[in-house]
C-alpha cells in the first residue's frame, strides 16, 4: 500500500522531491494513528485521531510537506501538531535542525509526545499553546506550517518567520481553503495558490 502510494505520486508527478519520498519511506503513519485504523493507514484519507480532529490524508500530508520544502539545519515550526505524523516527517528530513510543534489540545500533544518516542524522533518539541500566535521563544523560523484551517495568515507567525522564510497554511472559510504557500519579502508575505483543501478550523487567538 505504502509503495502503491509512492508509485503514484511518482507517476502523476504529484511528489518529486527524493528526501520528502525517503521520509516518507523511514516514517510508518500507522505508528500515529489510533490502534483500531492501523490496517488502514495507508490508505489516501483522513483518519480520526480523538477529540474532533484528524490526521490529513497522505497525499495533502506530502504536498505539504514538499511545498514547505524542509532543508537539513532548518528551525521549523508547526500549528497543530495532532498525531505527530507531519511533525515527524520533517523531523527526519531537517534532522539535526528542529521543528517547534504546537497542539491547543493537552491530550493530543500528550499522544503526539508519545508517538514521536515511540519512533524514536528526538528532535521534534511538542508545545502545548495556542499556536495561532505562534511560538516567540524559539523564533526566528526558516519555515512554518499550519495544518488547520485558517482565517487568514496569522500576523504573529509572519513576525515570526525568518526574511526570505516559507509559510504553508490552508486559508479560508470553515468549508473548504486555498492551500497558501507564502513567502516572506520584506517584511510582507507573497502568495501563491496550491488549489483547494479542507481541514479541521484553527481555534485560538487568530483562528475562527
Ligand atoms: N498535523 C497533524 C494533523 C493536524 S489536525 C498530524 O500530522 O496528525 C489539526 C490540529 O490542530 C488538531 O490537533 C487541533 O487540535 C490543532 N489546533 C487547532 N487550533 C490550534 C491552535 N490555535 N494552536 C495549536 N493547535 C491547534
Amino acid at each position: 500500500m505504502k509503495n502503491q502510494l509512492i508509485k503514484a505520486w511518482k507517476e502523476q508527478n504529484i511528489i518529486t522531491n527524493k528526501k520528502v519520498l525517503e521520509a516518507f519511506k523511514q516514517v510508518n503513519r500507522e505508528d500515529f494513528v489510533r490502534p483500531s485504523q492501523r490496517s488502514g493507514a495507508y490508505i489516501d484519507h483522513p483518519l480520526p485521531i480523538g477529540y474532533g480532529q484528524t490526521i490529513s490524508q497522505p497525499t495533502t500530508v506530502m504536498i505539504m510537506t514538499q511545498a514547505l520544502d524542509p532543508k537539513k539545519g532548518d528551525n521549523i515550526l508547526e500549528i497543530g501538531t495532532g498525531s505527530g505524523y507531519q511533525a515527524a516527517l520533517i523531523a527526519k528530513i531537517i534532522d539535526p535542525g528542529k521543528i517547534t510543534t504546537t497542539e491547543i489540545l493537552p491530550e493530543l500533544a500528550t499522544i503526539a509526545k508519545n508517538n514521536l518516542k515511540k519512533v524514536g524522533i528526538i528532535n521534534a518539541e511538542v508545545i502545548v499553546t495556542d499556536g495561532s500566535c505562534g511560538y516567540k521563544q524559539n523564533s526566528l523560523y526558516d519555515k512554518i506550517i499550519i495544518t488547520a484551517a485558517s482565517p487568514k495568515i496569522p500576523k504573529p507567525l509572519t513576525d515570526q518567520l525568518k526574511e526570505g522564510g516559507t509559510i504553508i497554511a490552508p486559508v479560508g472559510d470553515r468549508g473548504t481553503q486555498r492551500m497558501i504557500k507564502a513567502i516572506k519579502i520584506k517584511g510582507k508575505l507573497k502568495e501563491q495558490d496550491l488549489g483547494l483543501f479542507v481541514f479541521v478550523p484553527l481555534k485560538g487567538k487568530h483562528g475562527y
